[in-house]
């Protein structure tokens, strides 16, 4: 169960005088759903995703994982609570230079030795899981391939074989399909969804295509200037919710 409990975020700076991006936003994601959440750009959608995972610092409000508190944990309780939880983002945020393999490797061994990354050589057992990982997401074969020589599809694809290899509770995800085309988008959201089925993990994901956005998920939020809009599952999200 993920909990957020009054969740504010005002940035400062570039004239930050106006809108709060988060303006006192209250959930309760329980285990095993998969939640949409739709808004208009600037609506606080990033910064509430970056927030459940501390990549942003809320000015105030708890977000509580599985009963334990993200907000105001000390580094070390936060890097065990960030274990369980996997991100995608727009960017893949893949080490472009590297191969596809030393990319899917390297979030669950980040304590490897460098030598090992750059020379692409892994314990058999993690080059195993990682080979199965690119399996699953339609990339056998282009394991020793550089990231740079990869599609835009196939980058993003490589990133969820990185969550994959993680195993990850939750998925959080940042606009994980908007810089694909239709066909790429199609293929990374039905992979989540795959994820979700087969392997129970809660999943939410900011999404700016809402006819995707419904068919997959089974709960929509609405975010509009840092406020929860609409919360409810894709049925009931009418036309003139999507006004603003
Ligand atoms: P969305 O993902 O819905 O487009 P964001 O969370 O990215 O919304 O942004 C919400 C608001 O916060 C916007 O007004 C945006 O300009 C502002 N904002 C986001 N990130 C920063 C930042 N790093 N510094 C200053 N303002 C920011
Ligand atoms: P952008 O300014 O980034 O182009 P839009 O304003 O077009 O973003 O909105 C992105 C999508 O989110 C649109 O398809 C719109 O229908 C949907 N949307 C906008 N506001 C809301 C809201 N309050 N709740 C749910 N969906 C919304």
């Amino acid at each position: 169960m993920l909990e957020i409990k009054g969740l504010r975020k005002h940035y400062r700076g570039g004239g930050g005088a106006g809108t709060p991006a988060l303006d006192g936003i209250s959930l309760r994601i329980a285990e095993g759903e998969f939640t949409a959440v739709l808004g208009p750009s600037g609506a606080g959608k990033s910064t509430l995703i970056r927030c459940i995972n501390r990549l942003v610092e809320p000015d105030a409000g708890e977000v509580i994982w599985n009963g334990k508190p993200v907000t105001g944990s000390p580094p070390e309780e936060l890097r065990n609570i960030r274990a369980e939880i996997g991100m995608v983002f727009q960017q893949m945020q893949l080490l472009s230079r590297l191969s596809v393999m030393t990319n899917v490797i390297a979030g669950q061994f980040a304590r490897m030795p460098r030598w090992r990354s750059l020379l692409g050589v892994f314990p058999a057992e993690a080059a195993r899981q990682a080979r199965s990982a690119l399996a699953e997401v339609g990339l056998s074969g282009l394991e020793g391939r550089r990231v740079d020589a990869l599609s835009g599809g196939q980058q993003q694809r490589a990133a969820i074989a990185r969550v994959i290899m993680q195993q990850p509770k939750l998925l959080l995800g940042d606009e994980p399909i908007s810089s694909l085309d239709a066909v790429n988008a199609e293929r990374v959201l039905a992979l989540i969804a795959r994820l979700h089925r087969e392997k129970g993990m809660t999943v939410v994901l900011n999404l700016h295509n809402v006819a995707m956005a419904k068919r997959y998920a089974s709960r929509i939020i609405g975010l509009t200037a840092g406020r929860i809009t609409f919360d409810g599952p894709p049925e009931q999200l009418g036309e003139h919710e999507l006004k603003r």
